[in-house]
């Protein structure tokens, strides 16, 4: 990832942490939302337009047991 798009990815994430998970505009094609999935111990940020997208574990302060609004990726169940 180049430097731009972390910086850009960066004021992204600060709305995710904020709790925002949805009306994400990509900051990369203006065209897209942000779709925020989370899995067991990563978070991961992906535009369906132009399929930039970022993972990580970016929440390791928080715990994430408790029911939210996220979009919830379970496979093999
Ligand atoms: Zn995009």
């Amino acid at each position: 990832m180049s430097e731009e798009a972390a910086i850009l990815w960066q004021d992204i994430l600060d709305l995710v942490m904020g709790g925002r998970v949805s009306n994400l505009a990509c900051p990369f094609c203006q065209k897209g939302q942000i779709q925020v999935t989370k899995l067991a111990r990563t978070t991961r940020l992906e535009c369906p337009s132009c399929r930039q997208f970022i993972e990580g574990a970016f929440q390791d302060s928080m715990e994430t047991d408790s029911p939210d609004p996220l979009v919830i990726t379970k496979e093999g169940q």
